[in-house]
């Protein structure tokens, strides 16, 4: 549903992702995990298509969101299929990045009115059904800084969910939250697998959760992808002599 051919990306003398291919089944649920600045991040990034990517292919359902790389050795964005297919794709970061002026439900019911066209009364109807799923419901007119970050989180999801995106990427999502609140926030993205066929692919440092939620856990290190699997392959015997270390200092 998601593949990544040849996928390179350079920071000046950096290379970032280095030659990346990577094929992500619909509604499967994959966690990347990896050292600090092996990439993870950047790939996400790629996926939005936040950047340009040096070399290489991208194509979400058959589509490219990228030309192929040109006689002039630049590969440019597709236009077309480049906001077809970021619209399938919802994203939530580390830091929440929800609008401070507005409250939970205006937060969560400001992209479907500006983006898909939807009327304001719809966009709030639907961002209250979606606030309530992540357990929110009795929140609606609160504003960020009245919400724990836990619950700005989940504001967060709601937010992208509201999207009705077919992809959903979450980028260390609970790394900026106390221990007590990191179990609310994976819970609902657990709820969320479980119930919707959303493909999902999430940054995380959280081994644990890794294990559990994910179909597939891709090991990376300096821009590639060295070892992938199941959980139970990926953490119950590693093969890569980097994914045994890296295993050995995180847990
Ligand atoms: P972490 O686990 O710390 O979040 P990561 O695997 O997500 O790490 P990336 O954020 O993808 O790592 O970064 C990969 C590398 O790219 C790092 O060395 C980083 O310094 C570099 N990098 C990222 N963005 C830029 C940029 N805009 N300009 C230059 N270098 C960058
Ligand atoms: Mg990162």
């Amino acid at each position: 549903f998601v593949r990544f051919s040849g996928v390179t990306k350079r920071y000046g003398d950096l290379t970032v992702l280095d030659r990346l291919d990577l094929d992500i089944g619909w509604n499967e649920k994959v966690a990347l995990i990896g050292p600090s600045g092996s990439g993870k991040s950047t790939l996400l990034r790629m996926l939005m298509l936040l950047e340009e990517i040096d070399e290489g292919l991208i194509e979400v359902d058959g589509r490219p969101l990228t030309h192929m790389q040109g006689n002039d050795g630049l590969v440019r964005a597709n236009e077309r299929y480049k906001r077809e297919g970021r619209s399938r794709i919802g994203m939530v970061f580390q830091n929440f990045n929800l609008f401070p002026h507005m409250t939970a439900l205006q937060n969560a019911a400001e992209g479907p009115v500006s983006s898909l066209g939807l009327s304001k009364k719809e966009s709030h109807a639907r961002a209250a059904e979606l606030l309530s799923m992540v357990g929110l419901g009795d929140k609606l007119d609160h504003y960020p800084a009245q919400l724990s970050g836990g619950q700005q989180q989940r504001v967060a999801i709601a937010r992208a969910l509201a999207m009705r995106p077919q992809i959903m990427l979450f980028d260390e999502v609970t790394s900026a939250l106390d221990p007590e609140l990191c179990g609310e926030v994976l819970n609902v993205i657990r709820q969320l697998g479980d119930e919707h066929d959303l493909t999902m692919l999430m940054v995380t440092h959280q081994m644990g959760f890794a294990k559990e939620f994910a179909d597939r856990i891709c090991f990376f290190s300096e821009g590639k992808i060295v070892e992938q699997g199941s959980p139970e392959q990926v953490f119950g015997n590693p093969q890569h002599a980097r994914t045994q270390a890296f295993l050995r200092a995180v847990t």
